[in-house]
């Protein structure tokens, strides 16, 4: 089997200091995070930006910038920065989702399809979708393709068979969002087996699915992605203090199950993706 990339999602744009205290809000911050992580066996870092003040969600370039150069400063770390958050919600914002790109991180995720989620609706129309995609292939940022449902990941490979990824596609299966597709195995299954491809897959799983879904993805070969931004307990009642807590877990699992966890110079050669200069 490949050797298990251990995705860490630092914040996300929900969770509050209220659900968790150890949420991190400063660009400053994000990045100890993400080193804690990466320290603990992580290989790439996927990021969402806040207002430093409020850890209200924010989208300006100066925050994604200072957390990518803190990181790069300090490791080798695959740095994935988001295109979407709660914040993004207008057609309005469809060129500032893209601000991400021109950083040139080693990844951005890409939400290729639209859901109800968490009370909202989560739009990705497939201009913007097209879009963002020929944005990161010119730039030369891999898409971390955000799955939440079949057709999410039906739309994804005719996007591939149109040429708009560049080999290998790297896929997240988003499970247990309400509403999206639920996390459990059955689903995980019918989502590897519509994939049809040979590419590098993970998944992540939402609050107390986090440690069963990526359990599983390990024993298939899959990758995983924990962190705050899917899960704040460790177990029923216990926060974690730090993200390098689920990081820790994994990579004591992965041990356990006998798969090698990646460096970062692994999930480059995995992903197809050159180190930056
Ligand atoms: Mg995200």
């Amino acid at each position: 089997m490949e050797k298990l990339i251990i995705n860490v999602a630092v914040c996300g744009s929900a969770p509050t200091r209220e659900q968790n205290p150890a949420i991190p809000h400063s660009p400053k911050e994000i990045a100890e995070e993400a080193l804690r992580a990466w320290r603990a066996g992580a290989c790439v870092v996927h990021i969402h930006v806040r207002d430093p003040q409020t850890g209200e969600p924010d989208f300006k370039r100066e925050y994604f910038a200072e957390a990518l150069e803190r990181i790069r400063a300090e490791s080798d770390m695959l740095v994935n920065l988001t295109t979407s958050g709660f914040n993004i919600q207008s057609e309005d914002q469809d060129e500032e989702r893209l601000i991400p790109i021109a950083l040139k991180p080693d990844l951005c995720s890409l939400d290729v399809g639209s859901l109800n989620f968490r009370g909202r609706v989560f739009i990705n129309h497939t201009d913007w979708v097209d879009k963002a995609a020929k944005r990161m292939q010119e730039t030369g940022v891999k898409p971390e393709i955000e799955v939440f449902e079949l057709g999410h990941l039906r739309q994804s490979l005719d996007m591939v068979k149109r040429g708009l990824v560049d080999d290998p596609p790297y896929f997240q299966f988003c499970l247990g969002v309400p509403w999206g597709a639920p996390a459990d195995l059955s689903t995980l299954m019918a989502f590897r087996e519509h994939l049809t491809l040979d590419c590098p897959w993970s998944v992540l799983g939402v609050g107390p699915h986090q440690l069963p879904i990526t359990t599983h993805a390990m024993l298939m070969g899959g990758h995983v992605r924990v962190g705050f931004e899917d899960n704040l307990y460790l177990s029923r009642g216990v926060l974690a203090d730090s993200n390098a807590r689920f990081v820790e877990r994994t990579v004591d699992l992965a041990r356990i199950l006998q798969r090698e966890v990646a460096t970062c110079e692994d999930a480059r050669r995995i992903l197809g993706i050159k180190p930056k200069a």
